[in-house]
C-alpha cells in the first residue's frame, strides 16, 4: 500500500518541510526588519503574506493527513480482510474433516500474532519516506564544498600579494564579473578599492579570504620568508577583516573586542579604541567597555558599532587588514582619522580599503580601480 501512495507522500512531505521552512524564515526576517515593515508601512502586507503562509501549510497539512488516513485505513483493511479469510479457510478445512477446531483457534491466535509484527513495521514505512525527505534536504546543504583547513597557526611578520590573470564569475552561463585581473602587492602597502557598486569589489575580497575561488587564474600570498602560499581558508589566520554592515554580536562591548583576541588587555582594549576613533565614546558611557549591546548593537549607533567593529580587527594584530566599506556609516573626520591612523601606525602592515570617499585614497599607496568590465 505504502509503495503505492509512495510518489505522492514524498511529494507532500517534500512540500511540507519547504513551506515550514519558509514560513520560519519570513517570521524571522520579519522580526528583524520591524523598523523597514513599519517606516515602508507593509504591516498589512505582511500580515497578508502570513495568512497566505498558513494557508497554505493547513492546506498541505490537511492533505498529508488525508493521505495517511487513507493510507492506514486501507492497510487495516487488508489486516482485517486477512483476518477473515483465514478464518474462513479454516471453518472450510473443519467442515472437511482436515483440521480440528484447536487448530483454528491456535492458527487464528497466530495470524492476529503476525498481523501486529507487521502492522508495526508497516507504521515505519511512512516515518522512514518522511526521515528520507528531511535527510535529503539537509544533505543539499551538506553538499556544499566542505573548507579544508591544514592546521597552519604560524603568523608571518608581513604578507604580499601577487594576483595573476584571475577571472571570476558567479555561473558559467553568465558574464564574468572580474575578468583577467593581475595585480601586485607589496608588504606593507596601502591599497584602496573603488569602483561603482556592482563592480565586483566585495567579489575581489571574498576571493582574498578564499570564501570563493576564482575561476580562471592564481592569488599567491608572499611573506617576509620569500616563501609563497596560494589563498586558501588557512590564508584566513593572518587576515583581520570588518565587513560591511553591523556585524557586532550581543554581549558587552569588551565581550565584541576580545573576539579579535581572547587574551587582549584593558590597555590593548583601550589602545585599538583610539586608533578606531572610538575611545571618547565608550569612555563617555556609563558601564565603559561592559556596556551591553543588544541584538544588532542595540544602545549605540551604527557608526559606532562600525568603529567598534574596527577595533575589533585592529586587536587582532594580524599582518594583513582588510576593510570592506567598513567605514560607510562614518562622517568624513572621523574615517578619516582612521585611515590616517592605519597609515602611520600599520606601516608594515598591508591594507585594502573599500571606500567611497575618493578624498581617502590620499592615505592610500596606491588605488585598484574596477569597473564593470575589470
Ligand atoms: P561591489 O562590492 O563592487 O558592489 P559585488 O562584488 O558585491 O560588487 O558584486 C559584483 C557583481 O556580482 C554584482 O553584479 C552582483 O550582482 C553579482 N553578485 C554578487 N553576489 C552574487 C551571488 N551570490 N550570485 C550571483 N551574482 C552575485
Amino acid at each position: 500500500v505504502m509503495l503505492f501512495f509512495r510518489q505522492k507522500y514524498k511529494k507532500y512531505q517534500l512540500l511540507l518541510r519547504k513551506s515550514e521552512s519558509e514560513y520560519r524564515s519570513f517570521m524571522q526576517e520579519t522580526l528583524a526588519d520591524l523598523t523597514v515593515i513599519k517606516t515602508f508601512r507593509m504591516e498589512d502586507r505582511n500580515q497578508q503574506k502570513m495568512e497566505d503562509f498558513k494557508t497554505k501549510r493547513l492546506r498541505l497539512i490537511f492533505l498529508n493527513s488525508r493521505l495517511s488516513s487513507i493510507i492506514t485505513a486501507i492497510m487495516r483493511l487488508v489486516y482485517s480482510l486477512g483476518y477473515v479469510v483465514a478464518f474462513c479457510w479454516g471453518s472450510y478445512r473443519i467442515s472437511k474433516g482436515e483440521i480440528t477446531y484447536g487448530t483454528l483457534t491456535v492458527f487464528i491466535t497466530l495470524v492476529s500474532q503476525v498481523q501486529g509484527a507487521v502492522s508495526n513495521l508497516a507504521g515505519v514505512v511512512p516515518k522512514m519516506y518522511s526521515m528520507l525527505v528531511s535527510s535529503k534536504r539537509i544533505c543539499e546543504v551538506s553538499e556544499n564544498d566542505k573548507e579544508v583547513y591544514s592546521g597552519k597557526t604560524d603568523v608571518p611578520d608581513s604578507v604580499a600579494l601577487e594576483i595573476e590573470n584571475v577571472s571570476f564569475s558567479y555561473d558559467d552561463n553568465k558574464p564574468e564579473i572580474i575578468s583577467d585581473l593581475s595585480y601586485s602587492v607589496r608588504a606593507g602597502e596601502k591599497i584602496g578599492i573603488i569602483g561603482p557598486s556592482g563592480a565586483g569589489k566585495t567579489t575581489l575580497i571574498r576571493m582574498l579570504l578564499a570564501l570563493t575561488a576564482p575561476t580562471k587564474g592564481e592569488m599567491v600570498y608572499r611573506f617576509d620568508s620569500g616563501r609563497g602560499e596560494a589563498v586558501s581558508p588557512d590564508s584566513r589566520r593572518f587576515i583581520a577583516y570588518v565587513p560591511q554592515g553591523n556585524t557586532l554580536m550581543t554581549g558587552t562591548i569588551e565581550e565584541n573586542l576580545k573576539i579579535g583576541n581572547k587574551d587582549a588587555t584593558e590597555e590593548m582594549m583601550f589602545k585599538a579604541l583610539k586608533m578606531a576613533s572610538a575611545y571618547s565614546f565608550v569612555n563617555k558611557l556609563p558601564d565603559g567597555l561592559k556596556t551591553v549591546l543588544s541584538e544588532k548593537s542595540g544602545g549605540i549607533s551604527e557608526g559606532q558599532a562600525q568603529r567598534i567593529a574596527i577595533a575589533r580587527a585592529f586587536i587582532s594584530d594580524k599582518p594583513v587588514l582588510i576593510l570592506d566599506e567598513a567605514t560607510s556609516a562614518l562622517d568624513e573626520e572621523n574615517e578619516a582619522v582612521i585611515l590616517k591612523n592605519i597609515s602611520d601606525e600599520y606601516q608594515d602592515k598591508t591594507c585594502f580599503i573599500i571606500t567611497h570617499r575618493n578624498s581617502m585614497l590620499k592615505y592610500c599607496d596606491k588605488v585598484l580601480k574596477l569597473s564593470e568590465n575589470t
